[in-house]
């Protein structure tokens, strides 16, 4: 075990955490005894997100000191699955998976984030018919306050699953994750150009529908976007359909998402077949970006609210272009998990990778919220919001019954830190 008393800062480095000491235990056992003398503790994942969520006054324990593991034996029958360590990585556990023959059915943009992290914040992919990463979650085992160690499931805790996967860091600290698996599936890459964005507006079904995962580029300065169009290659090319987006033209090289960039770092495109975990997302696994300079938001919203959203946003283009470095539309399929941005909707999120200057870039997403919030939005709960936080439980159908469980699993609060206190303060009596 290691234990240091160095402040640490999130990826971004936008955020110092104010954490007396981080400790990395390297058993189960060991974090355990960390868990049952500390007064008040946070598990900080790869510490990708970019507000305070993992912050905490007392201790921080990561868990990337642990023993990697990936079990791909299904333990509970309840269908293929893999178990997978709380502090692995995406891109640590997709390799192992897909030389194993299974596949994850998603991944997020950036493959170099702790599934646990991803999982406790609904983090997602794009795809009509695919929901966020934490909905593929079947059970998980946890560290609870007295430092005892608690499994739940879907199938043997029907009642509160729901509320417990993406539980914020507040539950406690998530040692294994089982996710449901398929078998291993191969994808194609292509970007199309010069879509007007008044044309994925009016067209926004069939364009999002036209493959398995599809995710539209725009920096709101010239009203266009482009559209990066991920199949599976058992899927029939979409090529009929897409000759009906006005203006649209196949990129002949390969692209990042913001213009001009170099593409190096980027999944292969132009139609080349890979596996899915080197498709799916837009980053490559074998690049792992240490630090970012950049900061981000993301609104999700009611599917139908799309077409309004992106008539907005083009009003507001002047005041975003500025200060963004590129926004990335995508879609999220409804599920049944309490403090998603999905839960039993459709989601249409638009999320902005902005400048790293947060005096400048806070009151443009503020601006951007004033006119997604009164749409049905709900924001990203690892990125940046000018939301006051006392209003975003309000947002949520479920959040009493969230505060109910918080209370009932850690009643003497010793995983609240000031971000969730703020979200749900009724459940701490404040
Ligand atoms: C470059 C980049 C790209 C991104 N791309 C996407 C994207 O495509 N889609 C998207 O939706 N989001 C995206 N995000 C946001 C990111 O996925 C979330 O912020 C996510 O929470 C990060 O995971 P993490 O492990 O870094 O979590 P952290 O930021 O470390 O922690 C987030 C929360 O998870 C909790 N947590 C972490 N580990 C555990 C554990 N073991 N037990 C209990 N709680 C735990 C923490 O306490 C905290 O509350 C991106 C972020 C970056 C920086």
């Amino acid at each position: 075990m290691s234990t240091s008393g160095a402040p640490a800062t999130n990826w971004a480095g936008n955020t110092v955490f104010n954490a007396r000491r981080t400790h990395r235990p390297s058993s189960v056992e060991e974090l355990q005894d960390i868990v049952a003398s500390a007064d008040r503790i946070r598990a900080l994942g790869s510490g990708h997100s970019f507000n305070r969520i993992a912050d905490t006054d007392g201790d921080l324990v990561r868990l990337d000191g642990l023993p990697p593991l990936v079990d791909v034996t299904p333990p509970g029958g309840e269908g293929p699955a893999v178990t997978v360590g709380a502090g692995m990585r995406y891109d640590e556990v997709a390799g192992i998976l897909h030389t194993a023959g299974s596949a994850l059915a998603n991944l997020a943009s950036l493959p170099h984030i702790s599934v646990a992290g991803c999982c406790a914040t609904a983090t997602h992919g794009s795809g009509d018919s695919e929901k966020c990463l934490a909905a593929a979650v079947t059970a998980l085992e946890f560290v609870g306050p007295d430092g005892e160690l608690l499994e739940v499931s879907r199938r043997s805790d029907p009642e509160t699953f729901s509320g417990t996967v993406v539980g914020l860091g507040a539950l406690g600290i998530v040692t294994r994750l089982t996710l449901a698996v398929e078998p291993a599936f191969e994808v194609s890459q292509h970007v199309y150009t010069g879509v007007p964005l008044t044309q994925l507006a009016s067209a926004f079904d069939e364009i999002f529908g036209c493959a398995y995962s599809v995710s539209a580029f725009t920096d709101y300065s010239d009203g266009l976007a482009r559209v990066w169009v991920k199949r599976r290659v058992t899927e029939r090319d979409g090529s009929t359909r897409r000759s009906r987006w006005e203006g649209a033209t196949p990129a002949d090289s390969a692209q990042h998402p913001i213009p001009g960039a170099e593409p190096t770092h980027c999944t292969e495109q132009l139609g080349v077949p890979g596996p899915w975990h080197e498709r799916l997302p837009h980053f490559r696994p074998d690049f792992t970006p240490s630090s970012g300079e950049e900061l981000q938001s993301e609104l999700l919203l009611p599917r139908a609210a799309a077409p309004g959203a992106l008539a907005a946003l083009r009003e507001l283009g002047a005041r975003i272009a500025p200060v963004l470095q590129i926004s990335e539309v995508r879609t999220v399929a409804a599920d049944d998990l309490w403090l998603s941005p999905a839960y039993r909707r459709d989601c249409v999120a638009f999320h902005f990778t902005w400048v790293k200057d947060a005096a400048a870039v806070l009151p443009v997403i503020g601006a951007v919220e004033e006119l997604l919030l009164p749409l049905g939005a709900r924001p990203h709960w690892g990125k940046l919001t000018t939301m006051p936080h006392a209003d975003i439980a309000g947002l949520y159908e479920q959040a009493g019954a969230f505060r109910q469980l918080v209370s009932e699993r850690d009643p003497h609060g010793k995983f609240r830190n000031p971000f969730v206190d703020e979200v749900f303060a009724p459940a701490y009596g404040v």
